[in-house]
């Protein structure tokens, strides 16, 4: 296996790369897209050169292995977003851990995570996981459940919900994910549209390895990207 860290280097610089250039593609700037390091096929060993190689911000998506991480690399500069289900029993150890849940796809979640952060008196940011592929096996909310929901939040002093994530359907190939991915963008415009004050949904969390430039062409603001990151590695 070639070093580590320069493996990791190179897969984080074409990783890179290719998100300024669909962003320039869709006239905005590299820096208005943020990578979001998915680390759930790698262990801690893996992580560090990938923070080393410039990785801020990291994602898991299971919440025991998102606490056994932070820990063993609570010596770094990162900081953790949960992107996976959470169960409302794990949520009291989950939040003092993540900067972000950008997974929260029920109401009782979302009211769990509230009390959660109540002591000490901080405000969760969230993104509420859309089921826009209307999939059954998947987790989040329907698209016509959004609304209801953000209609709740001036009731909820804890959380801030910042805007919307989803995953594209599964084998559905790439126009497939776009247009789940726009379908996400419009639920976002519509929601907008009538918001409580104090909500403004900037955040679009979607693509992957296999489709992150489709989604940024329709105006993703995180990318969870993991397999490209260890190519010639796992
Ligand atoms: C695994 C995972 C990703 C990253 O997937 P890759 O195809 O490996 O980039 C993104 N989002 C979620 C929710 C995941 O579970």
């Amino acid at each position: 296996m070639a070093d580590l860290q320069s493996q990791i280097a190179a897969n984080l610089a074409d990783v890179q790369g290719r998100i300024a250039e669909a962003a320039a593609r869709s006239g905005r700037r590299p820096d208005e897209v943020r990578l979001v390091a998915v680390t759930k096929y790698v262990e801690p060993e893996t992580i560090r050169p990938l923070v080393a190689a410039g990785c801020r911000l990291l994602g898991e998506n299971r919440p025991q292995h998102l606490w056994h991480k932070a820990e063993a690399l609570a010596d770094l500069p990162v900081t953790w977003h949960l992107i996976g289900h959470l169960q409302r029993n794990k949520v009291r150890r989950t939040v003092p851990l993540v900067a972000m849940i950008e997974s929260a796809d029920s109401p009782r979640l979302v009211a769990a995570v509230d009390e959660a952060a109540a002591e000490p008196d901080r405000r969760v940011p969230l993104l509420l996981e859309v089921n826009v592929s209307g999939e059954e096996a998947k987790h989040g909310f329907e698209p016509d459940a959004v609304g209801p929901l953000l209609d709740e939040l001036p009731g909820y002093r804890h959380v801030e919900v910042r805007g919307l994530m989803c995953m594209a359907r599964w084998g559905g190939g790439p126009d497939a994910a776009r247009r789940d991915f726009a379908a996400l963008r419009e639920l976002r415009e519509q929601l907008r549209a009538d918001c409580p004050e104090g909500v403004a949904l900037d955040e679009l969390s979607m693509g992957m390895s296999g489709d992150f430039e489709a989604a940024i062409e329709e105006g993703a603001t995180l990318v969870r990207i993991g397999s490209a990151l260890y190519h010639g590695v796992l």
